[in-house]
């Protein structure tokens, strides 16, 4: 976004990110920031929340860091109270963590992996907003981060892919628990090389299958992800709610 001007949508307002020191969560962080809004970061380890926050603050952001792993009740209760502490309110919250640890299919996979999916995936975005939601008022928004892979959960992540697809089910049903004052929304982020998805973007291969199912002919970049979930908790889509923003390049998804 050098160079480009772009609009101070959150002025005022407090987001909190989770999972945000790198990858889509950091960029995300860094544009609610860029917009005005009051940034709470956080994730497991301190050294990347420290740099993380350093980071944002040089761009002229006003930022909170808190370690926080999202299937930690304690740590989650931290992060709500701090930015209470600080900020004395929520306007946004992006639930952004996820983990994939296992490339074995469904019926092969371990059920201490398949808890982990569950905890962290799902679990989690439905235990912080629990913390979060009796501090967020009229005009709070949520977005929630699945996947494309949560449309067609593909084989090496079949899994991963179907914990995304419950958080699509997710959203329609928070959306309806949490108006009308709090609107929930959701983006399906396509391939994007973070170090989440290095297993594929780093193989030539299966980069370039995966940027031929495109449309645009290309990957994703964060900021893509970041600019579209600017929108949802923006009140530019004041409107909009229980949706999923399909945002990858024209990867088939659904009609
Ligand atoms: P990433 O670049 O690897 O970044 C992951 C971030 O999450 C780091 O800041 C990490 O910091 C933090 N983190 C990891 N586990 C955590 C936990 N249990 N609790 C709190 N923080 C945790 O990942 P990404 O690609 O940006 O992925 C972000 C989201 O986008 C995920 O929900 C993912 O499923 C989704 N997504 C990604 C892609 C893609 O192609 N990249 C595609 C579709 C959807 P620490 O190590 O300090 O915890």
């Amino acid at each position: 976004m050098e160079g480009t001007k772009i609009a101070k949508r959150f002025e005022g307002k407090v987001a909190i990110v989770t999972a945000s020191t790198q990858g889509i969560g950091f960029t995300i962080a860094e544009r609610l920031g860029l917009e005005g809004a009051s940034v709470v970061i956080s994730s497991r380890k301190q050294k990347n929340v420290d740099e993380a926050v350093e980071k944002l603050k040089s761009r002229g952001i006003e930022v909170l860091g808190v370690v926080c792993h999202v299937s930690n009740a304690q740590q989650r209760k931290n992060l709500i109270d701090k930015t209470i502490q600080k900020y004395g309110k929520i306007d946004v919250v992006v639930s952004n963590a996820a983990t994939n640890p296992s490339v074995d299919s469904i019926l092969q996979t371990q059920e201490s992996v398949l808890d982990k999916l569950w905890d962290i995936n799902v679990k989690s975005s439905i235990l912080i907003l629990k913390d979060a939601g009796p501090h967020m008022s009229k005009g709070s928004s949520v977005v929630i981060i699945s996947s494309i892979a949560g449309y067609h959960p593909p084989a090496s992540m079949a899994m991963y892919g179907v914990t995304k697809t419950a958080l699509l089910g997710l959203t329609k049903a928070l959306a309806a628990e949490m108006a009308p004052n709090t609107r929930v929304n959701c983006v399906a982020p396509g391939f994007v090389p973070t170090h989440f998805a290095s297993f594929i973007t780093e193989n030539d291969a299966l980069r370039k299958e995966v940027e031929g199912r495109t449309m645009l002919n290309r990957l994703g970049t964060t900021q893509d992800m970041a600019a579209a979930t600017a929108f949802l908790a923006s009140d530019d889509a004041s409107y909009i709610t229980g949706e999923t923003l399909v945002v990858a390049g024209g990867t088939p998804s659904r009609l």
